[in-house]
């Protein structure tokens, strides 16, 4: 059963076998009450938490808070690749906008094409005009940049603004961890694209 969860745990981002071991061997020296209550609470975000159908991200309710606020800029939509970005940009407080969750990034070495991820949904969002600018805040990496330049051809043609993240973000990371000083350069030096 412990190696049971140590190969569960293992699955997990980040988690290598070593860490699954530590994490495993913890949660059995923590009291029952403890280790259900982290059983309980990764089902029920599982059974609660569905997609913004408007933006995509994780949310509770539909539409999404941001998608539902009336202090958003509704001008302005943020593109990034997956929801754990938003948090990100959310934290520098300097964006003010909407966003559009794409769930992945166009990679023809994993099989991903234009249809695998949101890019339909968005476009059928700058419908009716209310957008001016779409920001490209897919990662600095070769998915992310091809996806940039993809969604580029595609939006500049509709006579709106697309503008990308400023350079500075180092090559090959990815937005979730960019810090905030870099995050909020990025942003604030966007360019057009
Ligand atoms: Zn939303």
């Amino acid at each position: 059963m412990v190696n049971k969860l140590i190969q569960e745990l293992n699955k997990l981002p980040g988690i290598g076998p070593k860490s699954a071991q530590r994490v495993a061997y913890y949660l059995l020296r923590t009291p029952e009450e403890q280790a259900k209550q982290l059983a309980d609470t990764i089902l029920s975000v599982k059974q609660t938490t569905k997609l913004c159908s408007i933006c995509f991200n994780v949310t509770d309710s539909d539409p999404c808070l941001i998608c539902r606020s009336d202090k958003r800029e509704r001008s302005k939509i943020c593109i990034v690749e997956q929801p754990q970005d938003i948090p990100a940009l959310e934290h520098i407080r300097i964006y003010n906008g909407l966003y559009h969750v794409l769930h992945g990034a166009i990679s023809p070495t994993e099989g991903v094409g234009t249809d695998d991820i949101r890019i339909r949904e968005l476009i059928s969002r700058l419908d009716d005009g209310t957008v001016t600018e779409v920001i490209l805040a897919t990662n600095p990496n070769l998915e992310g940049e091809q996806t940039a330049m993809y969604l580029s051809k595609l939006i500049s043609p509709l006579g709106i603004r697309v503008t990308r993240l400023a350079r500075g973000l180092p090559f090959g990371t990815e937005l979730e961890y960019a810090d905030d000083v870099t995050l909020t350069r990025a942003i604030e030096g966007r360019q057009d694209f």
